[in-house]
């Protein structure tokens, strides 16, 4: 019998080629007339032409964001902000550069519209992180959500290959761990299993579309791949998460490892982890990517499509396996399976090798 507790969340959310040029309405909509726009360094370039877009409407760039939301980059932006008098602010970037205008929506209340040119999925959720002398501190307030999404398949056309297979699985990691949430619901579930569906078919025509000159497939894949992430945005911001991201949230901040090559490596191995103990989980997973094994299709996915498999080859060392073990079994949490230091210890020392999931 059915039994759930359902969220929903007030976003505006646009999608399709060329959205992009409707930003200047998404932000008088908002009421809003000085909105600060934010990108990396490495987009700083893109993130111009979208000041340019915007003309009176833009307050300038702020062209500081860096991996993890660090306390000072955070500072220099909520002053940037004020300095200029702006009263929205444009995300143009991936995670981190949505995560830099969540912390400076959580000091002074200002709406975000966010466009996002990867598919990590913070966008739609309201969940936020700052890094403090080397810790990340995470929460939830619905003051960081950003009130608009502008996704726009035409601005992941240049998000490297290799990049957007392994930004593409850390999306996929959302929607197999919301399959199993202790508090998936009905909604969640169907988001889950169409966005598994969306990046199994994505990703690897995006590798081939990318190798050839037929532009049209490749933003077609785009399109799949982006339509994907937004919905495991939406399943991430809507249910827990469990292993898989304790994990990787410990082996990225505690070990600095990249991001969304972690999830990649991880996920076969937390899906083997939790497979006896979620086995409807990994019936769904199967049936989205058209495979008889749930792990191992993700497994395959990373691997056919050139992207790493074992923390090993993305910069781990040997003798940090068991501590990234300790770290991690530190606090209990929900999870299918409950949390047995052997068996993690083990997930983590295939994954260190990229062993294949099950062998
Ligand atoms: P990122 O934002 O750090 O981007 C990686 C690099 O790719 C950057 O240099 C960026 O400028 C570049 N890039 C982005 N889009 C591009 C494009 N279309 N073309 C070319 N280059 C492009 O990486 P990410 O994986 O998107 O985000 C990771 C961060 O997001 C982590 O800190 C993670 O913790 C956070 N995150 C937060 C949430 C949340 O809900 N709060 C969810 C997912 C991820």
């Amino acid at each position: 019998m059915n039994s759930f507790t359902f969220n929903s969340y007030s976003q505006k959310v646009l999608f399709g080629n060329g959205v992009l040029a409707r930003l200047d309405e998404e932000v008088a909509a908002l009421g809003a007339s000085r909105t600060l726009v934010l990108s990396t360094p490495n987009q700083a370039q893109e993130a111009e032409r979208v000041v340019e877009q915007l003309g009176p409407r833009a307050a300038g760039l702020f062209a500081g964001a860096v991996m993890h939301v660090p306390v000072e980059t955070a500072r220099q932006a909520i002053e940037a902000a004020a300095q200029r008098g702006a009263d929205s602010i444009v995300a143009f970037g991936g995670g981190s550069t949505i995560g830099l205008a969540k912390a400076i929506a959580l000091e002074s209340p200002l709406p975000i519209i966010a466009i996002p040119t990867t598919y990590a999925g913070s966008e739609m959720t309201p969940i936020y992180g700052v890094t403090e002398h080397g810790l990340k501190r995470t929460g939830r307030d619905l003051k960081v959500l950003p009130r608009t999404v502008l996704y726009d398949p035409e601005l992941t056309l240049d998000l490297p290959v290799q990049f957007s297979i392994t930004s593409g699985i850390n999306a996929l990691a959302h929607a197999a761990e919301g399959l199993y949430a202790q508090d998936a619901e009905p909604v969640s579930t169907l988001m889950a299993k169409e966005a598994i569906g969306a990046l199994a078919r994505g990703l690897p025509a995006i590798r081939a579309a990318a190798a050839g000159t037929d532009r049209a497939a490749l933003l077609a894949a785009r399109s799949d791949a982006l339509y994907g992430a937004w919905l495991c945005g939406c399943v991430l911001g809507r249910v827990g998460m469990a292993l898989h991201h304790k994990l990787c949230h410990t082996l990225g901040g505690s070990f600095n490892l990249p991001h969304a090559e972690v999830h990649t490596v991880i996920l076969p191995h937390a899906l083997a982890y939790n497979a006896g103990a979620a086995p409807q989980a990994m019936a769904a997973i199967s049936q989205a990517m058209n495979a008889p094994d749930a792990p191992q299709a993700v497994y395959d996915l990373a691997l056919a499509n050139g992207a790493p498999v074992s923390l090993r080859e993305i910069g781990m060392r040997a003798e940090d396996v068991e501590a990234a073990c300790e770290i991690a079994m530190r606090n209990q949490y929900p999870n299918p399976r409950p949390l047995e230091h052997g068996a993690v210890l083990q997930l983590l020392k295939d994954a260190f090798e990229g062993r294949r999931p099950g062998s």
